[in-house]
């Protein structure tokens, strides 16, 4: 980079303030892993770079019924929060497969949200969680539903004087059953082919090991705050509303389970890239919420 200016705000109120003041010509600069690279490859020239590591963003808050994490939080210090062991597992899960140790170490949750690719990683357990953002300016905050943030590939709602300065997620009740996987070209260190995550809440479940559950009649007699998520098949990453609504108010049986694999499938809008064809993913998607779903019953 040459020719910008850089600044190292100490507090979020003086990255506001520079905000507000460059606008447009402003970039927000947090682990770097995303907006370096494309410095880096000549594709973005920042005028001016606004370094948020040491304004107070890095925190995790268990506020009983939701969990808060700061914007500019890295992802190594997600995976080893006892908070989000306990009350996010989902979360755990999928922070686990992001990237590599260094890049999680630098890489952060508000970057990989505001980055919008729809491959994306931690947007899976979020969306699967109910999560929303939180954004600032200096003329105020607001609360967005992460379904509601992310517009298209690079895009989001977010606008150029604003900072993502909150991720608030809902923990939770103990008895929701969820399921989350990554398909890549390499089993670590790579960005998604596809990964999704099925969440909801299951009553009535029958034993395992009885004749109920051997026959797999009904795994469980009725399925409800159902949610199935999948990244990388979508210009942004995909809340699978119809496969999400077949689950709702559902028992669960095997028949359901490839009816609401093949659903999401057929929600999908992937592309041809370098790393799957959208044949592939499509394909990928059937198979992947059908394996979640099983592994939750089995
Ligand atoms: C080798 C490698 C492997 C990777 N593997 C994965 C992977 O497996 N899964 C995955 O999902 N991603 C992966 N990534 C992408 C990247 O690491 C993540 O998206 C990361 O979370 C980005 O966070 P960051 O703090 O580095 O963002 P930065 O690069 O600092 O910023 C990214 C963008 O977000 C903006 N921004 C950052 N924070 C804020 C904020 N709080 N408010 C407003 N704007 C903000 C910046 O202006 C910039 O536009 C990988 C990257 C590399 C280089």
């Amino acid at each position: 980079m040459s020719g910008g200016e850089f600044y190292r705000a100490s507090s979020v109120q003086e990255a506001l303030d520079l905000l507000a003041k460059y606008g447009a010509k402003a970039h927000v600069l947090a682990g770097g892993t995303d907006i370096m690279v494309k410095v880096n490859r000549r594709q973005l020239a920042p005028e001016v770079l606004v370094y948020i590591g040491e304004c107070g963003l890095n925190y995790i808050k268990d506020l009983g019924d939701k969990v808060v994490i700061g914007g500019a939080t890295p992802f190594a210090e997600i995976l080893r929060s006892d908070v989000v062991k306990q009350k996010l597992p989902l979360l755990a899960e999928a922070v686990k497969h992001i990237g590599t140790p260094a890049i999680r170490n630098v890489g952060t949750i508000g970057g990989n949200l505001v980055t919008a690719s729809p491959a994306a990683d931690s947007s899976v357990p979020l969306l699967a969680l109910g999560a929303s953002v939180k954004l600032a300016s200096k003329s105020g905050e607001r609360v967005v539903p992460l379904e509601a943030f992310f517009k298209g590939p690079g895009e989001t709602v977010r606008k150029p004087d604003e900072l993502l300065v909150e991720v608030i997620i809902p923990v939770p009740d103990k008895d929701v059953k969820f399921a989350y996987h990554k398909i890549g070209r390499r089993k670590a260190g790579t960005l998604s082919v596809v990964a999704g995550a099925v969440i909801f809440k299951a009553e009535g479940g029958a034993p395992r090991g009885t004749a109920i559950a051997r026959d797999q009649a009904c795994y469980f007699e009725k399925c409800s705050q159902a949610r199935v998520v999948l990244n990388a098949v979508a210009p942004t990453p995909l809340v699978a509303k119809k496969a999400s609504a077949l689950l709702e108010g559902s028992a669960l049986d095997a028949e359901l389970i490839a009816k609401v694999a093949k659903t999401a499938a057929e929600e999908t809008s992937p592309i041809d890239d370098v790393r799957a064809s959208a044949w592939y993913r499509r394909q990928a998607s059937e198979g992947l919420v059908k394996s979640l779903l099983e592994r939750i019953v089995a």
